[in-house]
């Protein structure tokens, strides 16, 4: 696979490569082994991190969907009930790890709006009865990705936090793309980890890394941490290859996050109003089309027929997510594809 080949591909912004200025960080990294403490270059990045979401300390995660399943697990003791959104990644796309390995239960709370609804989430709490899963843990997403990149209020996260507080439960924010969630509010990243316990952020999503997520919190959190990512096999030794090219893009790709945005909303608001296909207003790098009709997969077809690429993320429902390896071109292509969609 190039660079070029993924220009109108919009499936998800894993898909990046690295460039050649990250391959040559890759391979300069100083290295050492890790599950000594001692790779200088993960070090490194981790105290980067952590000083970014304003957090005491940081740990680098092989996925995400390892940091968010240690961030479960170190949060709860055993067992009790984990509050979650109903379109959640961790509802969804992590095999139900939160229930088969942290031993927790799920309420889903509607977040239909790409926030969790408080109301629905009272009404849900789970009364002190000892037969009763007890409430052990909110997460929440930012952005949300099945939603479209919506980006968590501000406000909605305080009051959120504060019945936490109230009830004395972590919140853990699913942060794959909280820089994305920065850029497409004009925000430090900080507004919003301020408010929650813990936080997971991914390298390898808009930032364009290989490998490798990040989970931040407080420094016994992230001790605990440390043990419970080598119990599930995540213990990686000299990491740093991996961590330089984190360190990279959080210096030459933040930069960026920005246009993945401009381009999304641009091809937003060339689309305009059709009947057939509806494009939800986008708040960062990922537009959904919303179908008249169950034919995703159609759709999906049409524009590969015309070398765009686009996922089916339900029977009526598209996601194209913007990202460093798209061109100005591919966005074209992707904006004739969906007219011409329009027009059959
Ligand atoms: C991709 C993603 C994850 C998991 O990351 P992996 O590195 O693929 O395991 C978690 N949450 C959200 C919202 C994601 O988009």
């Amino acid at each position: 696979m190039k660079p070029e080949d993924l220009a109108a591909d919009f499936r998800s912004d894993t898909l990046t490569l690295p460039d050649v200025g990250m391959r040559a960080a890759m391979g300069s990294a100083e290295l050492g082994d890790d599950v000594f403490g001692e790779d200088p270059t993960v070090n490194q990045l981790q105290k980067k991190m952590a000083t970014l979401a304003g957090k005491p300390a940081a740990l680098f995660f092989p996925s995400g969907s390892m940091a968010n399943l240690t961030a479960l697990m170190c949060h709860v003791g055993s067992g009790g009930a984990l509050f979650t959104g109903q379109n959640s990644h961790i509802n969804h796309y992590e095999l139900g790890s939160y229930a088969r390995i942290a031993g927790l239960s799920l309420v889903a709370v509607d977040d239909s709006a790409g926030f969790l609804d408080r109301k629905d989430l009272q009404s849900k709490w789970i009364p002190d009865i000892y037969y009763m899963p007890k409430p052990a843990l909110i997460t929440v997403e930012n952005t949300h990705n099945m939603l479209g990149g919506k980006v968590y209020p501000i406000q909605e996260l305080k009051a959120l936090c504060d019945f936490a507080n109230e009830k004395k439960i972590p919140v853990h924010m699913d942060g794959a793309r909280l820089f994305h969630a920065g850029a497409g509010a004009g925000r430090d990243i900080r507004d919003w980890t301020e408010h929650v316990d813990s936080v997971m952020v991914a390298l390898s999503k808009g930032l364009g890394c290989p490998v490798g997520s990040v989970l931040l919190g407080e420094t016994d959190f992230i001790e605990h941490a440390r043990v419970v990512r080598k119990l599930l096999g995540g213990g990686m030794r000299q990491a740093g290859v991996l961590a330089a090219a984190g360190l990279y893009a959080l210096e030459q790709h933040m930069p960026c996050l920005e246009l993945d945005i401009q381009r999304c909303r641009g091809v937003f608001e060339a689309f305009g109003n059709h009947e057939s296909l509806r494009l939800v207003p986008p708040q960062s790098n990922i537009l959904i089309g919303q179908l008249q009709d169950p034919s995703a997969a159609e759709l999906v077809l049409h524009l590969a027929e015309r070398g765009v690429k686009g996922l089916a993320i339900s029977t009526d429902r598209v996601r194209f997510v913007f990202h460093l390896n798209n061109t100005e071109i591919g966005c074209n292509a992707l904006l004739e594809g969906l007219l011409s969609w329009t027009r059959l």
